[in-house]
């Protein structure tokens, strides 16, 4: 099932969308095309359950295109039951198309009040059906607001990029002089995804937010974005497991491919003890760079060096009393990590410590072609050093700690056996929630997105896009199930 959306008048060209397709992973995948001008949103699984999940009353598709196989053949997909559903997700002006134009397609989309029209047919059909809904529903045309973004990280960041791309006026506050200050601070951050073998919400989240990360991205063809694959060792008995729970579940070679130790090392550049699972759409960000890239755009307003000390919702719109200034804006978004509880009552969500070191390149090192995971992690030469690993502590400190390097440098020891020289390293503070799902959503007439804990760089852009689509009131980049699993009262609800 295919489902398109907006602006019609601007083309697709076919090469370009098959370089974009996903693939195939169960679950609702966005793909942008046009600056996020057009999206399609491809479904894998099956049309029974599928449909339901992309139901929402206030969600409107603006086309379908229906391709599954004869009624002959497939009788399921050209029921009753699902024509209605297809009229319950359109608008008055949503259009369909199919190759079909059997008696029963005809009179399923006719009962359900589309008008039909029979023109000719694509490659070797002689006709084929296109047809218009002719519902009460009337169109949701989203305007241009004026949208506060508190927190100029990586959620920040591509929200305001994703936001700005669609012609809404955004004002950007960080209390840093820059973006990019706080736990998206580090060097570098390595963008993979956390598979699970089995399917659920969770599961589901992270391998469309990882896939989805990858081709954000790489649309921003910027030089801060290295997508040069990430391979993880399968090292002990847990790793291994995993590993082969995952081959089990999946036996293409487009999500990951299984490396022996030789084959591994051949590619990584570094003689290796373990083989393990080459992920290709994985890689790594300098998120200074590429939030910088992000917020250098004409329609973002940057206001760094300003506290964001208040917000007041009033009859107008959101009044932000900064350090500096007041503001009267439409919308507000908090991605301002752990500190979103300065504005809001958010349970499930905390702080916690985690420090990287750098060490020194070196012969051995230096021609390592990607990052390589077993723990912790090892990332290729920055400058004249990599990056490894990262701690977890229940400390609040800010300082670095001898201790949380040593226990850096140990787990080097699964990847590497030579001394390794310490050069320093940096300390940061992860949003976490209670169930490792990030927190976005809307609550409270403000929009959220936060808790990315040790993964921003991979489920930041996809929260961003679902959050923009929430403000513009447009189809959804995630299915049902997913929005209620990372919704920002879920804890409150379980309590
Ligand atoms: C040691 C360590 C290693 C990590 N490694 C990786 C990795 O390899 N890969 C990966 O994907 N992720 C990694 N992470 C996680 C990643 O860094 C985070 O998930 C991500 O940076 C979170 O981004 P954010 O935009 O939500 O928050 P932040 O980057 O923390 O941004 C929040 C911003 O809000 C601002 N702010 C707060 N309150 C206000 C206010 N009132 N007014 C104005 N501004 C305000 C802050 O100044 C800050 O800049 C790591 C984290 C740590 C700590």
């Amino acid at each position: 099932m295919k489902v398109l959306s907006k602006y019609p008048s601007l083309s697709i060209q076919s090469e370009e969308l098959v370089s974009k397709l996903p693939l195939n992973a169960k679950g609702l995948h966005r793909i942008n095309f046009a600056d996020g001008r057009i999206n399609l949103s491809l479904v894998y699984g099956d049309l029974k359950e599928t449909l339901s999940e992309l139901k929402n009353p206030f969600i409107k598709y603006d086309a379908w295109y229906l391709d599954g196989f004869s009624p002959g053949n497939n009788p399921e997909m050209w029921s009753k039951k699902i024509a209605a559903c297809i009229a319950e997700s359109s608008h008055s002006e949503t259009t369909f198309a199919t190759y079909s134009e059997a008696g029963v397609v005809r009179n399923n989309l006719e009962r359900v009040n589309f008008k039909l029209s029979k023109i000719k047919g694509f490659g070797d059909k002689r006709r084929m059906l296109t047809g218009k809904y002719q519902g009460k529903y009337k169109k949701v045309t989203s305007t241009s607001k004026s949208i506060g973004i508190i927190g100029a990280g990586i959620a920040g960041c591509s929200l305001a990029k994703i936001l700005a791309n669609r012609g809404h006026k955004v004002f950007i506050f960080d209390k840093e002089e820059a973006p990019s200050c706080s736990a998206s601070g580090n060097p570098l951050l390595v963008t993979y995804p956390r598979l699970s073998s089995h399917d659920s919400p969770y599961a589901r989240f992270s391998l469309t937010a990882y896939l989805f990360s990858s081709k954000f991205y790489d649309d921003m063809k910027t030089k801060f974005w290295k997508k040069s694959g990430v391979l993880m060792l399968g090292f002990d008995e847990n790793s291994k497991k995993r590993e082969s729970d995952l081959c089990n579940a999946r036996q293409d070679t487009a999500l990951f491919e299984k490396l022996s130790k030789k084959l591994a090392s051949k590619k990584a550049g570094l003689l290796l003890n373990h083989g393990g699972l080459f992920f290709k759409d994985a890689g790594y960000i300098n998120p200074k760079g590429i939030c910088q890239d992000m917020v250098d755009h004409e329609g973002i307003q940057k206001n760094f060096n300003e506290e964001v000390q208040d917000l007041l919702q009033e009859r107008e719109g959101f009044r932000f009393k900064t350090s500096k200034n007041e503001y009267i804006l439409d919308q507000v978004c908090l991605c301002n990590a752990y500190m979103v509880e300065q504005f809001i009552e958010l349970e499930g969500i905390s702080k916690k410590r985690g420090q990287v070191s750098y060490i020194s390149s070196s012969k051995t090192l230096e021609n390592l072609n990607f990052p390589i995971c077993a723990g912790g992690y090892l990332s290729p030469k920055f400058g004249d050093q990599h990056l490894i690993g990262s701690s977890y502590s229940k400390s609040y400190s800010k300082e670095l700690s001898e201790k949380e390097h040593s226990e850096n440098l140990k787990k080097m020891k699964i990847i590497l056996k030579e001394g390794l020289e310490l050069n320093g390293g940096r300390v940061g503070f992860r949003t976490i929630t209670k169930d490792r799902l990030p927190i976005a959503g809307f609550m409270n007439g403000i929009y959220i997105n936060a808790g990315h804990g040790s993964r921003g760089s991979s489920s930041a852009p996809l929260c961003s896009e679902y959050i923009a689509d929430l403000i513009d009131g447009t189809t959804l980049p995630i299915d049902s199930s997913v929005a209620e699993a990372i919704k920002p009262d879920r804890f409150k609800v379980k309590n």
